[in-house]
């Protein structure tokens, strides 16, 4: 099934295809910054990511996607961080990458097949700034560090649109230079940065004195490294599409000559209580904190895919409740889809880490299913139409439940059952052998006095709304309050 998915430069939904005849799908996606674990808004992104390579698994087979995702291990943050705790830079970021994959391994992220670092690949940025520098695309600033011009590059800002942007709103871009003294224009950017005292032991030396490289050039050369000059698929958070990926296009185009991707897409963020997550508001989560409540990390998964990735997704205690019992449901339909074919769980469910077979005839669930997430990877429609195809074999399995023959006479079709609902969790990525930590199940009346609860607060009947809170805490259930929801949890006895 062709994989569609919106290209953020020309804006339109557009088919994915290899364009080189080796017939190999080359696929890049900016990394993690290894200074600290990786929150979950970092793990949207990746987790998505992860979908796309799967369904490019899928449409082109697996030995034919090859999946490039980079570490950032040198640049301020890490180094600050190295700095702050005393420690060689190579100490901190070994151990943030090395948790960055315990926790992709935990969301059941398929590794990709080159994971290069900035830092070990010194040398191809040089050689990508070398050749800018002789094409005039770049210069040497007084205190040794090496800029781009932006005005070299007609097209720059045709993704970002940049150049309307600034007309709009004024000079952004001039408000946020802070380090115009050494550029000719406050647009350009460090291709190469000259070392300072704050960089300590992290420099290298380049023909235009000790530094390290700029961010935006790490992708590039890594990219023209491992991919070549020209790749099928870019792509990261909706937070790099400017400046990062604006820059990148620039300088490889300058440099290589050739289109850098054929196309880019960016997912969306992940809030947490109606805001970005950051730093000074307090609400970075990483996985552990998530573990620590209770939670899967194989809920994390599903309630990171609950929203359209192109839309902003609030990330809520609820949706986590939520992605728990959705989980269960889909665990406990397997279970006994198990008994009827006489196959274990175990072997048929949780032992399948790699691509399984496509069934010969795709049932209409598998298609539908195929369809909707090979359209810009809406997932929230896809788990619709697994949930409905669940709902109707469930409630055949009931009405045929004192009826043993028809179970002889359907196991083609349970098995068929089997095998699309295998794809189906391979595509997501939902691995269900991860038990599920929350034993806590809220009956649908409980859930039902909630959702009136939270109507008539909204309608602000307040009265309303404390008499319904009162029939809630005498069930034993104790209902908080949020901004933008409520969290429903069974009171401590
Ligand atoms: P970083 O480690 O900061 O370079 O980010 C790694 C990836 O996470 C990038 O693709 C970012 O665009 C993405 N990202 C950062 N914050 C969020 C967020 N709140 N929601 C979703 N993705 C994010
Ligand atoms: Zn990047």
């Amino acid at each position: 099934m062709p994989i569609r998915l919106h290209d953020s430069l020309t804006r339109t939904p557009r088919e994915l295809k290899p364009a080189q005849p080796d017939g190999i799908f080359r696929f890049y996606n900016c990394g993690p910054t290894v200074y600290a674990p990786a929150h979950i808004g970092n793990f949207r992104t990746f987790v998505v990511n992860d979908v796309i390579r799967r369904l490019l698994e899928l449409e082109f087979g697996p030995d034919k996607v090859k999946h490039v995702r980079n570490l950032t291990d040198v640049d301020d943050k890490t180094i600050k961080r190295a700095r702050d705790e005393g420690r060689p830079l190579s100490d901190v970021t070994k151990q943030w990458t090395d948790k960055f994959h315990a926790d992709c391994a935990a969301l059941n992220c398929l590794p990709p097949h080159v994971e290069p670092a900035a830092t070990t690949h010194i040398k191809e940025q040089v050689d990508m700034i070398d050749v800018l520098m002789q094409k005039g695309n770049a210069y040497r600033a007084a205190d040794g560090s090496v800029y781009f011009k932006v005005s070299s590059f007609g097209d720059y800002g045709a993704l970002s649109r940049v150049k309307e942007r600034e007309l709009q709103v004024g000079s952004a871009l001039k408000a946020t230079a802070a380090d115009a003294d050494e550029k000719e224009d406050v647009s350009d950017f460090a291709l190469w940065k000259a070392h300072k005292p704050d960089d300590g032991a992290n420099a290298w030396d380049s023909p235009w004195g000790r530094g390290r490289p700029g961010w935006h050039i790490e992708c590039s050369a890594m990219s023209k490294k491992h991919l070549g000059d020209t790749i099928d698929l870019h792509t990261g958070g909706v937070d790099l599409l400017f400046p990062h990926h604006e820059n990148e296009i620039a300088q490889s185009q300058c440099c290589n000559g050739t289109t850098f991707a054929h196309h880019w897409y960016h997912s969306e963020h992940l809030l947490v209580d109606g805001k970005k997550m950051s730093k000074s508001l307090g609400n970075m989560y990483p996985l552990d904190e998530i573990v620590a409540k209770g939670f899967s990390p194989m809920a994390l998964r599903y309630a990171l895919l609950m929203g359209h990735p192109r839309k902003q997704l609030s990330f809520t205690l609820d949706s986590m409740h939520a992605a728990e019992s959705a989980l269960n449901k889909i665990r406990g339909y397997a279970k006994d889809l198990c008994k009827l074919r006489n196959l274990t769980f175990e072997e048929t469910f949780t032992k399948s880490p790699t691509l399984p077979l496509i069934p010969q005839v795709l049932g209409s669930v598998l298609k539908d299913f195929l369809g909707r997430i090979s359209d810009d990877i809406n997932t929230p429609a896809a788990f619709g139409i697994l949930f409905s195809g669940i709902e109707r074999n469930w409630k055949w399995i009931g009405d045929h439940a004192d009826d043993p023959t028809s179970w002889v006479q359907n196991q083609k079709e349970f098995q068929t059952s089997i095998d699309e609902l295998r794809l189906m969790l391979f595509v997501l990525g939902l691995n269900l052998n991860t038990p599920t930590t929350l034993e806590v199940e809220r009956p649908s009346a409980i859930t039902a006095l909630a959702e009136k609860r939270w109507a008539a607060k909204l309608a602000k009947d307040f009265a309303g709304a404390d008499a319904l809170r009162k029939e809630l805490t005498a069930a034993g259930w104790s209902m908080l309050d949020r901004k933008d929801g409520y969290s429903l949890e069974p009171l401590k006895k």
